[in-house]
This record gives C-alpha cells, structure tokens and sequence, in this order.
C-alpha cells in the first residue's frame, strides 16, 4: 500500500488549528493529492489541461481558489476511479432524493484516512468518549447494508465511544424483501434505554425521529448525559422541515437531551468531510477541506458571508477523483463564537437543477471534455 506523506502528516494534526504552518500542510496535502490524480484520472487531467491548471501551480493558500471544481452530477453518471478497481476496498453508495445514486470509491490507505478524520473531528468537538452508550441508529443494520453511505457513517459513529446495546431501526422485512422501521422496536427500545443507567447516543435523520415523537406524543427524559447526533438533513421530508433552533428545543423537552449534546453532521457522500455542530449549533469547517462560494452565474468567487454554491476541497481520498467538487447546494461560510478556530458552513438548501440553473451549470453541463 502506498503512502501519501503529506497526507499522513495534515491528517495526524489538529483539524481545528488554523495556524500558517497547519494550513500549509493541507495545501501539501492537496497538491499531492492533485497530482496523483492529474496523473492516474484521464477526465481530471483533461479537464484541468482544458482550463490552464495544473497541480504544480499550488504554491500558497490563495492558489487554492484557482483549482477548478468538477461538477458533482458528473460523479453521479460516471464511474470516476484513480486506482485500478481491484485495489478498492470499499465502495460507498447512498440514494439522493432524485432517486440518482451518489457513489465513492475507497482504496485501503483513502479508507483508513476518512475513518481516522471523522474520529480526530469528532474527538476535537468533544464527542468521543470512553464512556459505554446505548445505541438508537435510524439506519440500516450494517450486517445486512454494509455499502449504504449511511449504515456506514453510523457504523463509524458508534466506534467514538464505549457501546454497550446498538439497536438499528431499519430492518429487513423477509416477507416485503424490503427494508423498513420498525417503530415498535423504537418505542421499546427506547422505554428501555430511558430506564437505563448507562447514557443513549441517537444517531439518525431528523425527520424520522421528529415524525416518531409527534406520532406517539413522545416525552421520555433519557438523562443529562445522553447525546442526540443527526444527519442527512429532511430530504423528501423537507415540507415538514423546522428551524434547528426549534428541532433542538423540542429534543430538550420531549427526550430531555440537552441542546450542547444535539449535534448535526453534514456530510456529502462525493466528498466523505463530516462537518459536524459544535456546542452552539453550528457546523465546523475542519483544516483537512476548504470550502468555497461561487456565483451560480459565472462560479466567480465569492466572498466569505456571500451565498452561493458551494465547492468543497479535500485531499483525503487516493481513489476517488473529487478533491474539488462544485455542488449544487447553496450556502454560506461563516463563523462561531464557540472558541474553536477556523469558519462554518452555513447550509441554504439545494439549487434545484431544474429550477434555478445559472448560466454556469448550464455551460458545464454542456462542456465535453
Ligand atoms: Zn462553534
């Protein structure tokens, strides 16, 4: 297995030191990642050939924003791959709400890095921790779904801390052949956990749980030291969406989980950077990406506070060729009084590709490499 050293070193430091030297290191870190896939990737070097970048331009921090990104629904039509496929060892698949499959590709060293990024982050927002827990996964049993982006992601989250029960909501129903919640099974496990003296951690989307709550008129107190961690946003539940302030509040008084422990996590299965709430609520920007807005009209940069799409560096991943991926996501970079360094992502919704197409996805759509 090869080694990328810069790589090594950017992903043994601090994600939340902002320092020269730190930033200096993921800059390293990128421009070996760049390199290797400019090399290994025929799209990626004809597409960086086309636009006048090369890897080797990278020479301080403000090069960054000259790499160009690569529009995500093409990782979503194309199987994009830097290693021979034989040299995968895992491959990630999640369904978007389009009903379009979003994959990634992990050869051994990329896999090792993503599992060892998300427990520097999380350790660093204070979420791992010895102490044994009680899982509730609203998620598919990993047994049973081991490439589901999510399964996965939670498999990985239960890892931070002792574990003593995991339960996972999602199961597969051998008469339907299809998996599905088994509410029941959460209401019990849940009464359960409640009477417990070891903590809970709830890992899951926020719908979900909102709907479970509201259904059976939950109020449970699951204890000062239990800990709600959520991802995956409202997808096709978005109508019923409600303000994260409220949903946190809500959490407080209907399973008696304090607001510092409800922790949201976003995520891209393209990109593979949890961002992840501090104890404020907001979502973190770690050292290890860059994120980026671009105007949707000419992808010019913007500036910081401006909404805009968002593109996402990172240089983690050996296999997958998307250390710059331009979304269609729209959001804002900002920043916490929380005291840990570095900027946060503000989320704004999807830019519906049918509904809002600038001039630039327009144009990159049409551009053939
Ligand atoms: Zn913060």
């Amino acid at each position: 297995m090869t080694t990328h050293e810069q790589t090594k070193r950017l992903l043994a430091s601090d994600p939340f030191d902002f320092s020269e030297a730190s930033r200096n290191l993921f800059l390293q870190s990128f421009k070996e990642n760049a390199l290797h896939h400019y090399k290994n990737h025929e799209f990626t070097r004809k597409l960086w050939d086309k636009l006048g970048f090369h890897p080797d331009q990278l020479k301080s921090e403000a090069d960054l924003e000259n790499v160009p990104g690569t529009m995500v629904h093409l990782y979503k039509e194309h199987e994009f791959c830097s290693v021979p496929k034989e040299n995968l060892a895992l491959v990630l698949t999640s369904s978007g709400t389009g009903g379009q499959k979003s994959q990634q590709f992990l050869d051994q060293e990329s896999l090792d890095n993503v599992k060892a990024l998300a427990l520097t982050i999380h350790r660093s927002l204070g979420m791992a921790s010895e102490q044994k827990y009680n899982y509730l996964c609203f998620t598919y049993d990993p047994a049973v779904a081991n490439d589901l982006g999510t399964a996965f992601t939670d498999e990985l989250l239960t890892n931070f801390t002792g574990k003593n029960e995991v339960y996972y909501a999602i199961q597969w129903n051998e008469e339907k052949k299809d998996f599905e919640l088994n509410e029941a099974g959460v209401l019990e496990t849940l009464k359960r956990f409640e009477a417990s003296d070891i903590p809970t951690r709830i890992l899951g989307f926020p719908a979900l749980l909102f709907e479970i709550i509201e259904r059976n008129n939950l109020t449970l107190n699951l204890g000062e030291r239990s800990w709600l961690q959520t991802g995956g946003g409202w997808k096709s539940k978005a109508d019923k969406e409600i303000p994260k302030k409220d949903f946190r509040r809500m959490i407080k008084e209907r399973l008696g989980i304090p607001e510092e422990h409800q922790r949201d996590l976003f995520g891209m299965v393209e990109h593979g950077i949890p961002y992840v709430d501090c104890s404020k609520g907001n979502l973190h920007i770690p050292n290890y990406a860059r994120v980026f807005t671009r105007s949707p009209y000419d992808l010019s940069l913007l500036k910081k506070g401006e909404r805009g799409l968002l593109h996402f560096m990172c240089s983690y991943n050996f296999s997958y060729p998307a250390p710059s991926l331009l979304t269609t996501d729209y959001g804002r970079v900002g920043s916490c009084g929380c005291g840990i360094k570095g900027d946060t992502l503000i989320l704004e919704g999807r830019a519906g590709v049918s509904k809002h197409k600038g001039c630039a996805l327009k144009a990159l759509e049409l551009l053939k490499v």
